[in-house]
């Protein structure tokens, strides 16, 4: 689709949310610092060794600027503060709980369930969260260029089945927008293509991510797109990343949430509860819950499975069935996400 690809204009300087991408806070005594957090007073205050060293701090300005200073039980602190926790070892934590080399088809190009593939179309992301679930994935040797992925999109275009393409990552939107012109442009190009989704958390790290190339961009796209955003604490949602959510719907595109459940940060029924109605308020609908998968560095965010379903048991009496997220876990060799009743 040419059009796609003529509607974004070349400009040399960089944009706002470029220059805040390569100015993020990556020191830990700096987020410190500006938060006037006390180290003496608080167990956290130690660093994760291991952690920071397989997985480096990475905060985006305007997320930190939404952090409580001089609260280390913060939120959103909380999701990006590598502490010591992650290096406590356990029996039942692993690299790759789920097995998702096991799914890889074609370079960069996971398929799991019927009907839609995986893409893992951008090497990193804006914001490094200490739960996740991909920290020790490899994407240096799973991202390919524009050439390489020539063989994965031959995939889709091969199997008349593949009718949604989830661009995921790493996370999408931190690739330049005329990559992912050319990328969305290839995979939009594919007949029976019909739906294409995008999974970021950079509308809520970098709301100034969301431009009105970017938009058009969704707008211009034949297929049906869907929009899921990844947040997981009302807190995150300030009025900038509102209007960013609500121009992303403006432009056409179902906009969904997914959440994971996290021991510290929203494993309280209040903050799930307001989570799903300032969601709604900026035109976002819950759609999973997930619980934590069981990844090395991450298991003091963990809850088990009884807390899990009594939480979601007191958000279900409190708000319409519309605004209740599904509780799922990931399985690995399941044919969809599990279902927690
Ligand atoms: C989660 C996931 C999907 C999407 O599953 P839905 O239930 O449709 O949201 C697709 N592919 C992979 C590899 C996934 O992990
Ligand atoms: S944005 Fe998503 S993929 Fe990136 S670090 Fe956070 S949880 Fe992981």
């Amino acid at each position: 689709m040419q059009t796609l690809a003529l509607s974004v204009i070349k400009s040399d300087q960089p944009e706002k949310w470029q220059e805040i991408l390569s100015d993020l806070i990556t020191d830990p005594k700096e987020l410190l610092a500006d938060l006037k957090l006390d180290t003496t007073a608080n167990p956290l205050a130690a660093l994760a060794a291991k952690g920071l060293a397989q997985f480096p701090l990475k905060v985006p300005r305007p997320f930190a600027a939404r952090m409580e200073p001089g609260n280390w039980d913060d939120p959103l602190l909380r999701q990006v503060w590598p502490s010591s926790l992650e290096d406590v070892e356990s029996d039942s934590l692993s690299l790759d709980p789920l097995q998702e080399t096991h799914f890889n088809k074609t370079p960069g190009l996971l398929q799991k369930y019927h009907g839609r593939v995986l893409l893992t179309a951008a090497p990193h992301c804006a914001v490094h969260c200490r739960y996740c679930f991909r920290r020790h994935f490899d994407y240096a040797a799973n991202t390919p260029g524009r050439r390489e992925w020539s063989e994965s999109i031959a995939y889709i275009s091969e199997n008349p089945d593949i009718s949604e393409v989830i661009l995921s990552g790493g996370d999408p939107l931190a690739a330049g927008d005329s990559y992912l012109a050319w990328l969305l442009a290839e995979v939009d190009r594919i007949p029976h293509v019909e739906t294409i989704r995008i999974h970021s958390r950079l509308p809520i790290v970098i709301p100034q991510r969301v431009t009105a190339q970017l938009c058009s961009m969704l707008s211009e796209l034949r297929s049906k797109s869907v929009f899921i955003t990844h947040c997981n604490h009302p807190q995150e949602i300030d009025g900038e990343v509102q209007a960013a959510l609500k121009a992303i719907r403006h432009a056409g595109s179902t906009l969904l949430n997914q959440a994971v459940l996290l021991k510290g940060v929203n494993n309280y029924a209040d903050s799930l509860i307001k989570l799903s109605t300032t969601l709604f308020q900026s035109d976002v609908l819950p759609y999973y819950l997930h619980l934590p998968d069981r990844v090395t560095g991450t298991g003091h965010f963990i809850v088990n499975e009884s807390e899990a379903l009594k939480l979601m048991a007191s958000v279900r009496s409190h708000l319409p069935g519309y605004l209740v997220p599904q509780l799922v876990r990931e399985d690995p060799g399941n044919n969809s996400k599990t279902r927690l009743a």
